[in-house]
């Protein structure tokens, strides 16, 4: 890879022809349409918060350098930048009055509202730039190490860049698109945004089977993206049809691991209903995102719960009356080591060494009280807890 460093080009030159989408939130063209601010596997723009976006400007207006920018070249007099677009964008669109700065008296100012020697200021500032000409996969290689400062991109973010490509373009298009009207759909079952690729990941997750860079590296010159499409609307629909109400406790579950496990069970949706209301009202429950699987399990693996367990007090309190039955009747005050017929028949076991178990299991609707509290020496607990 060859890199050349160029002082020479100034924030005018660059925001000569600056075009900017507002509808998708990105800088595409500077230096009269030869620089390309936004490409494929770079992420959207993130900084029109008011705050870094702002900071680019204050940068400016006192002469402080606004860090190093990486170009690629990709043909003669035409690149690409590969790292300081969101910068770029920021002071493009500064220029182009997208946005107002507050001024030394607090008055919000535009770009053209400014005084002559404050504009000369900002455009005749001399950028340092990196221009880098090699394999695409050098480059791309690279830019993952240099991204690792600034806002880091974040692994899906990366992977677009690495897999860059037709698609991961109408991956993008469909998953990434804040303008999809499905989005609102999929995050009740997917966590995240659509900008920082999180419903992209979601749905390459599930179809590789957690083997993301694979797959995309695989698809990378695919032009449609079908079966990843089809995939994940199955799953959707999947979890939409078996569990028919929306509750917050279903938001980044592993559908994909779920859908391939049970997705070919028969399920009735009227009934699930009803156990997801039940369990969701069940106060021993502390693991309310553990309900889905537990049904879909058929209702067995309390673990997925995490049943509330008895208090201190409580076991004090059992353990106590226990052992003095017990020591009463020179038995065990463990009652399944009591009924036993080895040396343990008559072991009174510290309370450090029992575990409370319910009586009548929770899953049977026994309650996590003292009247349904049993301790019981750990060997025993683990034993009866696996029948
Ligand atoms: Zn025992």
């Amino acid at each position: 890879m060859k890199t050349t460093l160029r002082t020479d080009i100034t924030i005018d030159a660059i925001c000569e022809g600056f075009m900017y989408n507002e509808l998708e939130g990105k800088g595409l063209f500077g230096l009269a349409g030869k620089l390309t601010i936004q490409p494929e596997y770079q992420r959207n723009y993130i900084y029109a918060d008011g705050k870094r976006d702002v900071a680019v400007i204050d940068s400016l207006l006192r002469g402080y350098p606004l860090g190093l920018i990486y170009f690629v070249k990709v043909s003669d007099g035409n690149y690409e930048v590969l790292d300081g677009q969101q910068r770029i964008t920021s002071f493009g669109r500064y220029v182009t009055n997208r946005f107002a700065v507050k001024d030394e008296n607090g008055m919000e100012q535009y770009f053209e509202g400014i005084s002559k020697d404050k504009q000369a200021r900002i455009l005749n500032t001399k950028l340092t730039i990196y221009v880098c000409e090699g394999e695409e996969s050098e480059i791309k290689e690279w830019f993952k190490t240099i991204n690792i400062a600034g806002v880091p991109l974040n692994a899906q973010e990366l992977r677009n860049a690495i897999y860059s490509g037709p698609f991961v373009s109408a991956a993008k298009e469909e998953f990434s698109n804040t303008k999809n009207a499905n989005i609102q759909k999929w995050a009740a079952y997917v966590k995240g945004s659509a900008n920082r690729q999180d419903f992209l990941e979601c749905a390459l997750d599930w179809v590789s089977k957690g083997n993301i860079d694979n797959y995309m590296s695989s698809h990378r010159k695919d032009t449609n993206i079908n079966e990843l499409k089809t995939y994940f609307n199955s799953v959707i629909d999947w979890v939409s049809t078996t569990f028919k109400d929306v509750e917050k406790e279903m938001c980044g579950l592993d559908w994909g691991r779920l859908y391939e496990e049970h997705h070919k069970k028969p399920y009735d949706p009227n009934k699930v209903s009803q156990q997801v209301r039940s369990l969701i009202e069940d106060v021993f429950i502390t693991d309310k995102k553990g309900i889905y699987e537990y049904i879909l399990g058929g209702s067995e693996d309390t673990k997925l719960l995490n049943v509330r367990v008895f208090s201190e007090a409580t076991k004090k309190a059992v353990y106590a009356s226990q052992t003095k039955e017990a020591k009463a009747k020179n038995l065990s005050n463990c009652s399944y080591c009591a009924i036993g017929h080895d040396s343990n028949k008559s072991k009174i076991w510290m309370l450090k060494e029992m575990d409370a178990d319910h009586v009548a299991a929770w899953s049977k609707g026994g309650a996590t009280d003292i009247n349904n509290c049993e301790m019981l020496c750990k060997a025993h607990n683990r034993a009866k807890g696996n029948r």
